[in-house]
């Protein structure tokens, strides 16, 4: 039996004082639906839980320019639900709905969502080598069976996804993750907030040990009237995606003003290549634009034997996603 100690963060400053010295043992916990499985599982083994969900981050508020900010202890469920995020980034609530089980949903945090680890099951079986668990003792994936895993920037050693679907719609929208630590407050793109595996892919984000998201915040602009998730996945809930993708076109008549892909499923971040968006501002939104979209944003897409399926999919997906965004 492991003991850990638990303890409630009363604020913010709190919670950072509370991890201290001991940010390598100790977690701050969310709705637990995933370090809590993972503990089970003992792949995490924190000796302190620092409970977080009693700090004042449980709003929804405007942001002073002119977006939305979204508190981390703030649950997926409410946050879908909220009548700001559905009028004015139906995109997000759709995502975000498309994700786990109510139950779930109504556990999990926005905080926690982000931070939520790989679905790759060699990671959760102890028993087998995986660098992400322990580094430099390889990867039972890349020639085990690989059917969830990445095609797109990822490694050598490591080809796992990152599973979140409220990632994704995030990335999309280019909101920013705002967090609190020792050396003080700042914020992070989401695009840049997880990392590619590189030769560390037990790094998995841009967070520094022992700081904790406050908020995550949405910019005014919000695709609110051309917007598509699309999730293609084994069954229709309680499933991670195969692939998924989050579009979002502003349109002038049938001319694309502005357009917007994320990827999820694919790649061990949300995929997303603005300077290709960039390229197709302009040109006319039809099946022969979204297609040639849709391969310049998988250039390079590469299977391991079980996900080569994938790479048709993906692209597939796209020309759905965005067709059924320009539709709407
Ligand atoms: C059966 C099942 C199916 C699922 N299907 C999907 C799906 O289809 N799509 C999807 O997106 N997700 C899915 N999920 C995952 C679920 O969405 C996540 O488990 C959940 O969002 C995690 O949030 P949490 O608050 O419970 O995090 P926790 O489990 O509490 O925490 C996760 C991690 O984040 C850290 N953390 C939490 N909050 C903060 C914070 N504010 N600051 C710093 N660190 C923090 C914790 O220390 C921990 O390391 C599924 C989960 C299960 C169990
Ligand atoms: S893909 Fe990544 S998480 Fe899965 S076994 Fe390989 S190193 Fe581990």
């Amino acid at each position: 039996m492991n003991n850990i100690s638990y303890k409630r963060a009363e604020s913010v400053e709190n919670a950072i004082e509370q991890i201290g010295s001991e940010k390598e043992s100790s977690r701050f916990i969310g709705g637990g639906t995933n370090l809590l499985d993972l503990m089970k599982y003992r792949v995490e083994n924190p000796e302190h839980l620092i409970d977080i969900n009693h700090l004042d981050l449980s709003k929804i508020e405007n942001s002073d320019s002119g977006g939305l900010i979204l508190g981390a202890t703030k649950t997926n469920a409410d946050t879908a639900y909220h009548e700001k995020v559905e009028k004015r980034y139906p995109l997000l609530s759709e995502a975000m709905l498309s994700a786990a089980s109510a139950q779930l949903r109504n556990m999990a945090t926005n905080g926690g969502n982000l931070l939520q680890r790989t679905r790759c099951f060699y990671f959760y079986d102890t028993s087998t080598p995986c660098n992400k668990r322990e580094p430099g003792s390889g990867c039972s994936a890349l020639e085990g069976f690989n059917r969830l895993h990445a095609i797109l920037g990822e490694s050598e050693h490591c080809i796992a996804t990152h599973p979140s679907d409220m990632a994704v719609a995030l990335a999309a929208l280019d909101a920013t993750v705002h967090v609190s630590g020792s050396e003080g407050d700042r914020t992070i793109a989401v695009t840049d907030f997880h990392k590619l595996p590189g030769d560390t892919p037990h790094i998995e984000t841009n967070l520094e040990p022992g700081e904790v998201i406050t908020g995550i915040e949405l910019p005014e602009k919000g695709f609110e009237k051309n917007y598509h998730y699309l999730k293609v996945r084994d069954r229709p809930s309680y499933a991670f995606a195969l692939v998924s993708v989050a579009a979002a076109i502003e349109l002038e008549n049938t001319t694309i003003k502005d357009v917007r892909v994320a990827l999820g499923g694919v790649a061990h971040k949300p995929w997303r290549k603005p300077s290709v968006e960039k390229e197709f501002f302009g040109k006319g939104a039809n099946t022969e634009n979204f297609e040639q979209l849709a391969n310049k944003l998988t250039e390079g897409a590469k299977g391991y034997g079980d996900n080569d399926f994938k790479i048709p999919l993906v692209r597939k997906s796209i020309v759905r996603a965005l067709t059924e965004a320009m539709n709407k």
